[in-house]
């Protein structure tokens, strides 16, 4: 249910600062298309005219109160920079491998902020100064491809977006818009939160405030000696296997959600702290565990722990079945 809420003038000034990196955008339509049925974007302009429409601090703020709905160019033409980078992923399992994306930026210590979507999420990470959008997808590909995570437009059907799309654009150029975040999506009716905040303007700018953003210095020593790598080649991602029998003969089923603490709901997983990495004192900020939810029997851990080694930290170790 679409609700309207008041955005305050620190919102809306930090959100700019957060997620406005030049002034043109894009416009969600209110109606449906009426053939398709779905809700088109387009570059606003003055009544009656074709001059286009800047985006202002009335605009920003009726985007957040939910009035209208406004997308996002990454990339500033003047400078080639951007201020975020964007992974939009609503495939099929999308949200595994966003969450495997989240995992290994966060051990580059950049603190990514994933965002609900329709389908899966938007991993936004943020920078402390506009870096160069070409350098930015450097970082993002390289990743993705370590990960086998698979790369839209590669050939290969579904995949992860990543904005900025472009390496550069001309001077009357735009490259791709993104939904701003925060705002209400005008095809399912819904405003779509950041984990991590409660659901408020207020508790969810601080949030993204609090975030560490990633410097100039950073990003070149993560893209050092790196070149885009050809999405062609990367890997399907891998599935979650089955890491449980069937229930033996009489023998009760162990369920992993009876044994650990605290969960948290990630799109179609459950998150929580990997009992084997938290023997080791790792796994902090309690997430390398990821339960799918419609079969908890599917577990697996992101750091790598094996299935025998979280069972012994849960003090259920896997029995060894002998030869008669
Ligand atoms: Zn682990």
């Amino acid at each position: 249910m679409a609700t309207t809420i008041t955005a305050t003038r620190q919102v809306v000034e930090n959100y700019q600062r957060l997620f406005v990196n030049r002034r043109a955008y894009t416009l969600q339509s209110m109606r449906p298309h009426p053939e398709t049925g779905r809700h088109y974007y387009f570059r606003p302009s003055k009544q009656g005219t074709d001059l286009p429409l800047m985006l202002t601090y009335e605009t920003t703020r009726q985007h957040l109160e939910g009035k209208i709905t406004v997308g996002l160019y990454a990339i500033n033409p003047s400078t080639q920079r951007c201020k975020w980078v964007a992974i939009d992923a609503d495939y099929k399992n999308s949200m595994e491998d966003l969450l495997k994306l989240q995992y290994h930026l966060t051990r580059d210590r950049v603190e990514p902020a994933l965002e609900m979507s329709k389908r899966g999420g938007h991993l936004w990470i943020f920078l402390a100064t506009p870096l160069l959008a070409k350098e930015c997808r450097i970082y993002i590909h390289d990743l993705a491809l370590r990960l086998g995570v698979p790369v839209k437009g590669s050939g290969l059907g579904d995949g992860i977006e990543v904005f900025p799309k472009h390496d550069a654009i001309g001077a009357g150029e735009f490259g791709n818009a993104i939904r701003g975040p925060l705002g209400i999506h005008r095809g399912a009716n819904r405003r779509f939160w950041f984990y991590g905040a409660d659901y408020s303007l207020e508790a969810q700018i601080e949030y993204l405030n609090g975030l560490r953003k990633v410097t100039e210095e950073e990003l070149r020593r993560f893209i050092a000696g790196k070149e885009r790598p050809e999405p062609d080649f990367s890997p399907r991602p891998e599935k979650l296997t089955s890491m449980e029998r069937k229930p033996g003969n009489g023998r009760a089923e162990f369920r992993i959600l009876e044994h650990i603490g605290t969960v948290r709901k990630l799109g179609r997983n459950y998150v929580a702290r990997c009992p084997s990495c938290a023997d080791c004192g790792h796994d902090r900020s309690g997430d390398n565990l990821a339960i799918l939810i419609e079969d908890p029997r599917f577990y697996k851990c992101w750091a790598g722990c094996t299935k025998e080694m979280i069972r012994a930290a849960l003090g259920c170790p896997i029995r060894v079945r002998h030869s008669a």
